[in-house]
C-alpha cells in the first residue's frame, strides 16, 4: 500500500482548501442567508441566448467546433477581446477633478498625477496576438504565477486580497508582502515600501475589488505604474469585476494606461456566466509567450465550442443590453444592502460603500473576532467570509466580506438585521 500522503511532492503541503468554500458548505445546511459567497445571480443567466447561439454555431461549423484548436485561443474571440484594448498606451488621462481625486502627488510620489504621466506616449497595436484564452481568469493567475514566479519570490498584493490568487500563487513557493489599503486602494507609500524591499510581481484588482468592493482611484492609478516601472516590477491586474460599474466615472485599466508593464486578466464569469470557464489575458506578446507554453502544457487549449458561442452571444450587441440589466440588478441589491447596514449596524462598525462590482467589506469593532463569530452567525442563520481568509498572514479578525450578488431583497433586511443582532449581542462590541 503507498502512503499518498508520505509520497506527494513537498509543494502540496502549500495546497489549502480554500477557506470561503469551507464556509459555503455549512450555509447549504438549514436556512441560512448567505453573503458568503461571491456568485453571479443566476436568475441573470442568459440560457436562451446561449442555447441560441450553440444551436447556430453547431449548424454553421460544428466539426470545428467541436474538434482540438490552437493553445492561443479562437481568433474571433481574441480579436474581440483585443478592440477592447484599442488605443491602450495612448488613453486620454481626464483632468484630476473630474475623477475626484485631491491633486496630483499628494501622495508623496514625485512626478505622478494626471499632468506628469500620460501612459507611455506610444500606442500599442493590441490585436489578437496580445490575447491568451484562458479556463476562467483562476487558470490566467495560475498559469502567470508558473511562469514568472521562482520559490522565495515576493509577490505584493493588497491586505485584504482575494484568498483565490493566494491559493494560485501558493503552490510557486513564494513569499507575501501586504501593502495597506484605504478607500481608494493601495496606500501609496506601503506600495513603495513594499517594493523598495525587494519584489518580483504586484497583483492588484483596481476596480470593485474582491473583497474590499473598493477602487483605485485615478491618481493612485498612475503612481501605481509610476512605481512599479521605477523599480521595474511587473503588474497582474485582474479585473472580473470593472464592467459592473452602478456609478461613477469609468477608470482606465492600468493595462490600458502601461500596457508593456501590466498582464491583465479579464473574464466572462460576472457578465455572461461562470460555468463556460472562459477568461482571456491581455498582454505583450513578449509577456504572454510563455504563458502559452504554460497553457499548453496544462490543457492544450479552453473549450472551443464555448469559445465559439461566447463570442456569438457577445458579438451580437447582446452582451451591452445585457451589462446594463445586470448592472441594475446588482445596483438595486447594493442599495440595500446599504440601507439594511445604516439600519441594523451599531455605531462602531464601519463599511465600504462600492460603485460597483460585489462585495462590501465590513469592520466590526476591535476585540471581536470574525472567526470566531461565524460559526455563531451560521447558526443564527447568516453567513459571511471571515476577514482572516483574506490576508496572507494573519490579520483581518476585525473584518467581513459581505456580498449582496445572490440574495433576494427580504435576505438581505432579514440577513443584515440578523448581523447587527449577533454584533450587539457579543461581549467585546
Ligand atoms: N479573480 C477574482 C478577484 C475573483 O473574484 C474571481 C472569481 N471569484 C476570479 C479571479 C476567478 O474568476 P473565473 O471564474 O474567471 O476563474
Amino acid at each position: 500500500m503507498i502512503d499518498w500522503s508520505a509520497h506527494a511532492a513537498s509543494r502540496t503541503r502549500r495546497l489549502k482548501p480554500s477557506a470561503i468554500r469551507e464556509i459555503l458548505k455549512l450555509t447549504q445546511t438549514g436556512d441560512v442567508i448567505s453573503f458568503a459567497g461571491g456568485l453571479p445571480a443566476p436568475e441573470l443567466f442568459p440560457v436562451a441566448e446561449i442555447e441560441d447561439a450553440t444551436r447556430r454555431v453547431l449548424a454553421r461549423e460544428g466539426a470545428s467546433a467541436l474538434q482540438y484548436s490552437t493553445t492561443e485561443g479562437h481568433a474571433a474571440l481574441r480579436e474581440w477581446v483585443a478592440a477592447r484594448h484599442s488605443g491602450a498606451g495612448t488613453v486620454s488621462v481626464p483632468d484630476a477633478g473630474s475623477a475626484g481625486v485631491s491633486g496630483a502627488g499628494s501622495h508623496g510620489v514625485p512626478g505622478v498625477g494626471p499632468a506628469g504621466a500620460s501612459g507611455t506616449g506610444a500606442a500599442a497595436e493590441v490585436d489578437g496576438s496580445w490575447v491568451q484564452i484562458v479556463s476562467g481568469a483562476q487558470q490566467g493567475l495560475d498559469l502567470v504565477a508558473k511562469c514568472y514566479l521562482d520559490p522565495g519570490d515576493t509577490v505584493v498584493v493588497a491586505a485584504p486580497t482575494y484568498p483565490g490568487a493566494l491559493r494560485a500563487f501558493d503552490p510557486y513557493e513564494v513569499r507575501y508582502r501586504a501593502v495597506d489599503t484605504d478607500g481608494d486602494g493601495f496606500v501609496v507609500e506601503s506600495l513603495e515600501a513594499a517594493l523598495a524591499a525587494g519584489a518580483k510581481l504586484i497583483y492588484v484588482i483596481p476596480t470593485f475589488d474582491n473583497p474590499s468592493g473598493v477602487s483605485l482611484n485615478l491618481e493612485r492609478r498612475h503612481a501605481v505604474i509610476e512605481l512599479a516601472r521605477r523599480y521595474g516590477v511587473p503588474i497582474l491586474e485582474d479585473n472580473p469585476y470593472g464592467e459592473l460599474r452602478f456609478d461613477g466615472d469609468e477608470l482606465p485599466h492600468l493595462f490600458d494606461l502601461a500596457p508593456e508593464q501590466v498582464i491583465h486578466v479579464g473574464t466572462f464569469s460576472k457578465t455572461m456566466v461562470p460555468g463556460l470557464r472562459l477568461g482571456w489575458l491581455v498582454a505583450t506578446p513578449d509577456a504572454l509567450a510563455p504563458v502559452r507554453h504554460a497553457k499548453q502544457a496544462a490543457d492544450l487549449h479552453t473549450s472551443t465550442l464555448a469559445q465559439m458561442v461566447a463570442v456569438e452571444v457577445a458579438g451580437d450587441g447582446f452582451r451591452d443590453e445585457h451589462l446594463l440589466k445586470i448592472r441594475d440588478h446588482y445596483r438595486s441589491r447594493r442599495d440595500l444592502m446599504l440601507q439594511a447596514l445604516e439600519r441594523h449596524l451599531g455605531a462602531g462598525c464601519r463599511w465600504t460603500r462600492p460603485e460597483g462590482g460585489m462585495f462590501i467589506w465590513l469592520t466590526v469593532p476591535d476585540g471581536l473576532d470574525t472567526m470566531e463569530l461565524a460559526r455563531e452567525a451560521v447558526d443564527a442563520g447568516v453567513a459571511y467570509v471571515p476577514g482572516h481568509a483574506f490576508y496572507p498572514d494573519g490579520g483581518g479578525a476585525n473584518g467581513l466580506r459581505l456580498s449582496y450578488s445572490v440574495a433576494t431583497p427580504e435576505q438581505i433586511e432579514s440577513g443584515v438585521a440578523i448581523l447587527g443582532q449577533l454584533l450587539r449581542s457579543t461581549p467585546g462590541s
